[in-house]
């Protein structure tokens, strides 16, 4: 299927720690596939920084109000000139959405309100990527986790993405069901989701509530997963709650992969009853006919 006149709402560029690209060569690329939206939305783990001399200060002399100032404006300020710039370059060529993905919001509070505050952006996609207190489910070593364990590990994933979504600053939950691409992708283990098909309602009913979406996001599809973040059940759940805001992503951390999946995504998203896909201006949605 052609992606033409379609989004992606989720890519990074070398803003984050783990993009390559600079934000220009995505840029060509969004417009070379005819994309009506194209978003950037760098990394800003919230709860975890790099040490002072990453951002040139001297540990010894500086003060902590100026190292929280630093790595709660990293991503933006490096990137901030280079943004501006293409912006406007950009003008009538594609509608640029100016974003940031970020993560844990709750588990460093003070530094989200410093990122979602600033003016220039359009766009957050709030995400999980790691239970507060345990790192990221991209390191967890699965096969050694008694199964009880497991299961209280993914009850508290979806306890905290509801809380998350019940303090509800941001536009778009991003990838809902992360950890299954490392437990049934990576690990190959299977997780029986009717366990969470109450607390993810209460997730939808939340974000409908406050008008907030969630995305469909693509990357997974290429990795042993093999399935999109939700899958099409929770996208349908999504749906019969009476979900409208649904935007496409994938999550692509360098220029060659953005669009990827996406229609795939888009299909996904009609198959369930979906007729439009959500981009963000100013943080209000704009909708784009499947
Ligand atoms: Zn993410
Ligand atoms: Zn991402």
């Amino acid at each position: 299927m052609d992606i033409r006149g379609l989004i992606d709402c989720h890519t990074h560029c070398r803003f984050s720690p783990d993009g390559t690209d600079e934000p220009a060569e995505l840029a060509e690329k969004a417009i070379e596939l005819g994309l009506t939206a194209w978003a950037l939305t760098d990394h800003c783990e919230c709860n975890t920084w790099f040490e002072p001399e990453h951002y040139g200060i001297d540990s010894e002399t500086a003060d902590s109000e100026e190292i929280l100032m630093y790595n709660c404006c990293k991503f933006h300020n490096d990137s901030k000139e280079p943004v501006d710039t293409l912006k406007e370059r950009l003008n009538g060529m594609i509608e640029f959405v100016r974003g940031v993905e970020l993560g844990q919001p709750l588990q460093a509070l003070d530094i989200a309100e410093q990122i979602i505050a600033y003016d220039d952006l359009d766009f957050v996609i709030g995400s999980l990527h790691n239970n507060a207190g345990v790192p990221d489910f991209y390191f967890l070593q699965y096969d050694k986790m008694p199964a009880e364990k497991l299961s209280v590990l993914l009850d508290d994933y979806f306890a905290q993405v509801l809380e998350m979504c019940e303090w509800g600053k941001f536009d778009v939950l991003g990838h809902l069901t992360y950890p299954l691409r490392y437990i049934t992708g990576k690990f190959n283990i299977s997780v029986d989701m009717g366990r969470y098909r109450d607390i993810c309602a209460q997730i939808f009913k939340t974000l409908i509530g406050s008008g907030k979406g969630i995305e469909i996001n693509t990357s997974s599809l290429f990795t042993d997963y093999k399935t999109t973040m939700p899958d099409k059940q929770m996208l349908a759940l999504y749906k019969d709650l009476g979900g409208e805001v649904l935007s496409l992503g994938s999550d692509a951390h360098c220029a060659e992969k953005i669009g990827q999946g996406i229609d795939a995504g888009a299909e996904l998203a009609k198959e369930c009853g979906f007729r439009y896909c959500t981009y963000f201006k100013r943080h209000k949605p704009e909708f784009v006919k499947l």
